[in-house]
């Protein structure tokens, strides 16, 4: 138990609470942490603590059943996210939540031109934060030891050129000063993790730290040493499995997959893997990354030399730049099933990852009827459909971050209304899920509104819930209200129970919304567990989607602006969690005249020019009998003037022509 002391208690009061709590069979000991004065009560002692609470002096008492607390879920239920490097011009990298980042780098600085050789190819792949020792704790005094103060230099160049933080080890607490300006966060590695002077230090500055777990740490002793960090003064300490020693030799050290989910489940910080240092073999870090993310892990930090074989230090482990290449893809196919985002930040636009001066040309060049998110406000809110903890909340929060500003609408078509008349900046729709297919009301809207455009997509997985009032349960329940798509993907689960009525709602979040609002025990919605959380309600039966290969695709929508037809790309305005670069897929929809061979025409005019096709759909028009509208997602190929000369012979040759957007396509 921990005794938070007001500020200014009188040496009396300090007594008083001394005496309460021995008497009460309590061992003390009082301490000092950043600002507050506190007891620490431990031993087998019976209290009351809202009798403790109330005397003078008391300022909290948290009773957490751990010996720590700052770093206890007891005493912080949501998940903490620690934002590395920002600045008034850069908002820095997340770390925590639903994102998954990705660290990575050199085990140690070795040159200029290697740091800054490793920077560009990681930051290629898609890693958003630099890592690299300047200091190294080496086994061997033999060993190299690191650059030092300008290897750290070096990296803050790379990191800089690049548009990445960086995050580099601190070795002892005159170095921590040093270090404190040029780094976004400092390293403990595994062997100082209890090297309690430096933890103090350390905390002291308020600068992000990446805590490594000591080799023989227990999670108890993890937790602890980021209880000194936190208590001496930084609230942003992520955690870092890098594997534990155990009897078995084959890899380096046994990476504590277990770990993960544990440490979740004891602390609100987010928790980083280090699966280089775990197995300490090449072939072996890509699955051991993997399993971590299956895990919860909340990104990785992995260790990528352009060389391995001419590397200084952990050549061994060291990925090649095409390996990580590879991590990353599967990293991304994966993120979806654990419903989480692989983060992305914008890329700097100078500097070496950005020498591909060929590919910043293609982006500038006109692709026809290609949309652009209009110039307003950033501060504006990013409209969606329903109520709080709908699954388009879900997307826009992937998509633009937890913070974004939010607007909710009644009905699909007041996305559109607010996305056109500037009330939103961008809007998230759901178009497809993989289940149910197409939501037909969206691609009608997208006619309606030809004004707006799609301008990027994501995919998220739908985990649908049972949920109801406190006191149902699933025999109490006789009414069940969800989207029409909600039915549809847990079709399985409803015919177990043939006598609930089925009533429809405009999505899932609002028919848990009328719950909330209604309290009724015989009514249940199934919608995702956010919605219930959000709305203080129960989830009754979780997991009841009939495959759960179950993704709903969401589009990114914003008003066009300037000409349609010349309008040039740019992507600034796009979230860079919906990737960088320039775009490769584009959305249309057309009909062709009712003769033979006519969609053949067109598919023909795709295939001579190398654009693949992603979807194909047709629907029948709505009051013309025997017509149909194909829905088409195309590849936008690499070699200039291709895509636009297929669009307009495409519009040739069909009747009615839209071209809804061309954006990022995500995997
Ligand atoms: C490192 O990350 O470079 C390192 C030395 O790791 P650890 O402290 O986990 O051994
Ligand atoms: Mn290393």
């Amino acid at each position: 138990m921990i005794v938070v002391l007001s500020k200014g208690i009188s040496s009396h009061d300090k007594e008083m609470i001394r005496i309460y709590l021995r008497d009460r069979g309590f061992k003390l000991r009082e301490q000092s942490f950043g600002e507050d004065a506190i007891f620490g009560a431990t031993g087998k002692g019976v209290v009351d603590l809202r009798e403790l609470g109330l005397l003078p002096g008391v300022e909290r008492v948290a009773a957490t059943s751990k010996p720590y607390e700052l770093a206890s879920r007891e005493t912080r239920a949501e998940d903490t996210i620690v934002t590395v490097g920002a600045s008034a011009s850069q908002p820095g990298v997340k770390i925590g939540g639903s994102r998954i980042t990705v660290i990575a780098g050199p085990c140690a600085v070795e040159s200029k031109e290697q740091i800054m050789e490793t920077a560009a190819q990681v930051r290629e792949s898609g890693a958003v934060m630099l890592r690299g020792g300047a200091y190294k704790p080496r086994t061997s005094p033999y060993a190299f030891q690191g650059l030092g103060m300008q290897g750290l230099e070096f990296m803050k160049a790379a990191g800089e050129a690049c548009g990445m933080p960086i995050v580099t080890e601190v070795v002892s607490p005159e170095l921590a000063v040093q270090m404190n300006d040029l780094t976004d966060m400092f390293q403990i590695g595994a062997r100082n993790m209890q090297n309690f002077e430096l933890l103090k230090k350390v905390g002291s500055l308020k600068k992000p730290v990446l805590l490594k777990r000591g080799p023989s740490a227990t999670i108890e002793e993890w937790l602890m040493a980021a209880e000194y960090l936190l208590a001496s003064g930084t609230r942003d300490v992520v955690l870092c499995e890098r594997g534990i020693r155990t009897f078995e030799t084959y890899t380096r050290n046994t990476l504590d997959i277990s770990a993960i989910p544990v440490v979740k489940g004891l602390s609100h910080l987010p928790v980083l893997v280090d699966p280089s240092h775990a197995v300490g073999i090449r072939a072996k870090v890509s699955p051991a990354a993997l399993a971590a993310i299956a895990a919860g892990a909340d990104g990785l930090t992995v260790e990528v030399h352009p060389r391995p074989d001419e590397a200084l230090s952990d050549g061994p482990q060291s990925l090649y730049p095409e390996q990580f290449e590879k991590l990353m893809r599967d990293i991304e196919a994966l993120a979806p099933v654990v419903g989480k985002e692989l983060l992305r930040t914008p890329k700097p636009h100078h500097g070496a990852a950005a020498g591909h001066s060929a590919d910043k040309g293609r982006a500038e060049n006109a692709i026809a009827f290609s949309a652009q998110l209009s110039e307003v406000p950033t501060e504006l809110p990013i409209a969606y459909c329903g109520e709080s903890g709908a699954y388009a909340e879900q997307a826009l929060m992937r998509a633009f971050g937890e913070e974004a500003p939010r607007l909710q609408t009644p009905s699909f078509s007041g996305i559109f209304d607010a996305v056109l008349d500037g009330s939103a900046s961008a809007g998230v729709v759901p178009v497809e899920n993989s289940l149910a297919g197409s939501v037909h009301e969206n691609y009608d809207l997208f006619l309606r509104y030809p004004d707006v455009a799609i301008v990027g997509e994501l995919k998220l997985r739908i985990v649908h819930c049972l949920i109801g009032d406190e006191k149902a349960s699933l025999d109490s329940i006789t009414i069940v209200r969800s989207h029409p798509q909600g039915f549809a993907q847990c079709k399985e689960f409803l015919n177990k129970h043939p006598g609930w009525v089925l009533e429809p709602a405009t999505t899932t979040a609002t028919a848990v919304a009328s719950i909330a609002r209604e309290g009724a025990v015989k009514v249940a919605a199934i919608a995702g567990e956010a919605a219930a959380r959000a709305h203080g309600l129960k989830v009754l039966r979780d997991g009841i989607e009939t495959n759960p290969l179950n993704y709903t695709r969401f589009v990114i929508i914003a008003r066009r602006v300037g000409d349609r037809k010349e309008s040039s790309l740019r992507q600034g305005k796009v979230p860079p969690s919906l990737g960088s670069g320039k775009p490769n897929k584009a959305s249309l929809v057309f009909s062709v005249s009712d003769e033979p061979g006519s969609l053949f025409a067109c598919l023909k005019i795709l295939s001579e020019k190398g654009i693949n096709l992603s979807k194909l759909e047709s629907r029948p028009i709505q009051g013309q009998p025997w017509e149909y509208l194909f829905y088409v997602d195309v590849s936008i190929p690499d070699a200039e003037g291709v895509f636009d000369s297929a669009i307009a012979e495409l519009k040739s040759k069909t009747r009615d022509f839209h071209f809804l957007g061309a954006y990022r396509a995500m995997l």
